[in-house]
C-alpha cells in the first residue's frame, strides 16, 4: 500500500505554537511555502504492515501467536477482545532528516524547526490515512478497528520496540532500531491496532484508556475515541 502524507496546516500551526493556520505570521507562512516544496523533493515514504494473530490477553500482557508478548495493561484493556492485530512502521526515509541536520549545521535554526515540525505532521497523516483505510477495509467484512498504540508511548516501555521490530524481515525495512530503540530514520512511526468483530456497544469496540486515566497533563492525552 503506497500512502503520500499530506501537510495538515491547523496540525502543523499546534506544532509551531499557533492555534490555527491563518494566524500564523506571513514571514513564517513563506517559509512553510519553501519548505514544503523541499519537502516534497526529500521523503521516500514507506509503509510496512503485517497481521498478526492474538493468542491471549491476560495479566496486563498481549500474547501473540507465534510471536513474542506486549506487556502494556493500557494496550491489554484495549485489545482484550481482538484475535487479530496490525504490526506498522512508516517513515519518510533519510533524506528528510540529512536536510534538517543540513540546516542545522549552517545555523537556518528556524527553517530547521519548520521542517521538522512539518516532517512530524506528516509522518503522523501517514499513520492516520493508514488507519482510516484499513478501518474502511474491515468495516466492509463487519469488524472495528482500535485506536493506535505505539511502544514508548503511556504505559507501553519502548523496549517492545524491539519485539514489535522482529515482525518484521530487517533486510525489507529502510528503518533501524537503535540500541536505545530509537527509530533510524526519526521520522519513522512503529505501533499497532487491534482487529475485533463488529460490536454495536460503543463504550467497547472504541475503548480508549485515556477517558478514564486521571493524568490531565499527559501531552499523549487523546480525547477521542477514535
Ligand atoms: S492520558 Fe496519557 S498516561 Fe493516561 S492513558 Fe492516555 S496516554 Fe496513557
Amino acid at each position: 500500500m503506497e500512502i503520500k502524507p499530506i501537510i495538515e496546516e491547523d496540525a502543523l500551526a499546534k506544532l509551531l505554537g499557533g492555534d490555527e493556520f491563518g494566524n500564523i505570521p506571513r514571514s513564517t507562512c513563506t517559509k512553510i511555502e519553501k519548505l514544503g516544496a523541499v519537502f516534497d523533493e526529500l521523503i521516500d515514504p514507506s509503509l510496512y504492515h503485517q497481521n498478526m494473530g492474538v493468542d491471549s490477553v491476560k495479566k496486563g500482557a498481549v500474547h501473540l501467536e507465534k510471536g513474542p508478548e506486549f506487556k502494556s495493561s493500557k494496550l491489554s484493556k484495549t485489545l482484550k477482545d481482538c484475535e487479530e492485530i496490525v504490526c506498522y512502521i512508516v517513515t519518510l526515509g533519510d533524506g528528510i532528516e540529512d536536510e534538517i541536520n543540513r540546516l542545522m549545521n549552517e545555523k537556518h535554526l528556524a527553517e530547521a524547526y519548520i521542517l521538522d515540525a512539518i516532517a512530524s505532521v506528516a509522518v503522523d497523516n501517514m499513520v492516520a490515512t493508514f488507519h482510516q483505510r484499513m478501518k474502511n477495509k474491515y468495516e466492509n467484512q463487519s469488524k472495528q478497528v482500535t485506536l493506535c498504540f505505539s511502544p514508548g508511548y503511556c504505559d507501553w516501555p519502548i523496549t517492545d520496540q524491539k519485539k514489535l521490530f522482529s515482525m518484521f524481515d530487517s533486510n525489507e525495512l529502510d528503518v533501524e532500531l537503535t540500541d536505545s530503540c530509537f527509530m533510524q530514520p526519526r521520522k519513522s512511526i512503529s505501533g499497532v491496532f487491534g482487529i475485533t468483530t463488529f460490536n454495536s456497544n460503543q463504550s467497547t469496540h472504541s475503548y480508549n484508556p485515556c477517558l478514564e486515566c486521571n493524568r490531565r497533563d499527559c501531552s499523549e492525552r487523546r480525547n477521542s475515541a477514535h
